[in-house]
């Protein structure tokens, strides 16, 4: 098929020109919007972004039922996550109080690269067998410490696209209030466990200890802008944008963002391409008998059989084909991460799969 997107067909990947299934990018392409907004917006770009930086944040708070003043933009969500536990650390500095940073592993880097910036301690704490995050681990680790913990929690997380409940997150939340938690929904839009509530609803609640970051990277396409931001109350959002610099998303960012939220049959169209694609996935694991957990983000976690040798060697008898799949996670050797392509992708891509885990068994 052609893509409406990129008005490409489909063509078997080739050494010039590689599968890329590893960064939980979005294979689709981008909102013809945001396409329209970047291409006009060259002669612009001598300008500061001041009112579009201000028409994106009014855009979001109106997304989300938020007020202007509790949006912070960020060149990604993961600037976000390191601005947030650098300002929540430090105000528990000033207040006299060590921090920790408490999160499952293994997790999405940012929350460890972060604190080690900060020279935080962290507390990594295992999944569960289930490779559900241990909502009764964290809680007692962070009940064990004497000062600020900040919890950093990714909803779905990544590389397993399990959650957690949020009626149970929820009420850690809100009988914690000495607890600082960061929610990371870069996925969310992705999930569909129905255990599952977006985590903004606690924000406009006004509960004063949760903050939630969001990314234009994934269901909108935009990676390479660097578009992410949080919400929390309005208090934390005046301490999280004063360790920002001015202005951190430039004009192009801002403005594919904003046609991009505004273009709701491309997020449709991206989202409905993207469980199609997880579909494929899952039916060619089931038909190999492999286990995977989630999926509730556009990427698959994936047990490999035994007799492959492992990730690495996985990932060597893809790269071979051309296919570049996800990368080691040391406490699951036995496991990949595959992110999901277009629907014509996957189906090219288990087909190679069949065959290299198939013969193996
Ligand atoms: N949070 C999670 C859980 C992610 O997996 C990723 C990217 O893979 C990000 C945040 C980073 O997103 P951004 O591109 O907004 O920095």
């Amino acid at each position: 098929h052609q893509s409406h997107y990129t008005g490409r067909m489909f063509t078997p990947p080739s050494a010039g020109q590689r599968l890329h299934l590893n960064f939980n990018e979005n294979n689709l392409g981008i909102s013809p919007l945001a396409r329209e907004a970047l291409e006009g917006c060259l002669t612009q770009v001598n300008r500061y972004p001041d009112a579009p930086h201000a028409e994106l944040v009014a855009a979001l708070a109106e997304h989300h039922g938020v007020s202007a003043a509790q949006v912070v933009l960020g060149a990604g969500s993961s600037q976000s996550i390191h601005v947030i536990i650098e300002a929540v650390s430090r105000r528990a500095q000033d207040a006299g109080q060590p921090t920790q940073v408490v999160m499952p592993l293994p997790t999405f880097d940012a929350g460890l690269t972060a604190s080690a910036a900060r020279r935080l301690p962290v507390r990594g704490i295992p999944l569960l067998d289930n490779l559900e995050a241990d909502l009764k681990g964290l809680r007692a680790a962070c009940e064990d410490f004497a000062g600020q913990s900040i919890v950093y929690l990714c909803n779905p997380n990544n590389p397993t696209g399990t959650v957690v409940s949020s009626a149970e997150l929820k009420a850690w939340v809100q009988s914690a209030p000495q607890t600082f938690f960061l929610i990371d929904e870069a996925y969310v839009e992705f999930v569909t466990d129905t255990r599952f509530e977006e985590a903004d609803a606690w924000v406009r609640e006004g509960l004063p200890n949760v903050c939630v970051v969001r990314t234009f990277s994934k269901l909108h396409g935009l990676a390479g802008l660097r578009v992410g931001y949080s919400l929390s109350t309005a208090e934390d959002a005046g301490l999280f944008a004063g360790f920002v610099p001015e202005m951190p998303v430039n004009l192009p960012g801002l403005l594919a963002a904003r046609a991009s939220l505004a273009d709701t049959e491309f997020q449709r169209r991206s989202l409905e391409q993207t469980l199609q694609a997880r579909d494929i996935v899952v039916q060619t694991l089931d038909r190999l008998g492999l286990r995977y957990v989630g999926p509730n983000g556009n990427f698959v976690f994936h047990e490999l059989p035994a007799s492959v040798g492992g990730n690495r060697s996985y990932r060597h008898r893809m790269s071979e084909l051309h296919i570049v799949v996800g990368r080691d996670f040391p406490a699951y050797e036995g496991w990949n991460r595959l992110s999901l392509g277009t629907p014509d992708e996957m189906r090219h891509m288990t087909a190679q799969m069949m065959e290299v885990l198939g013969q193996v068994e």
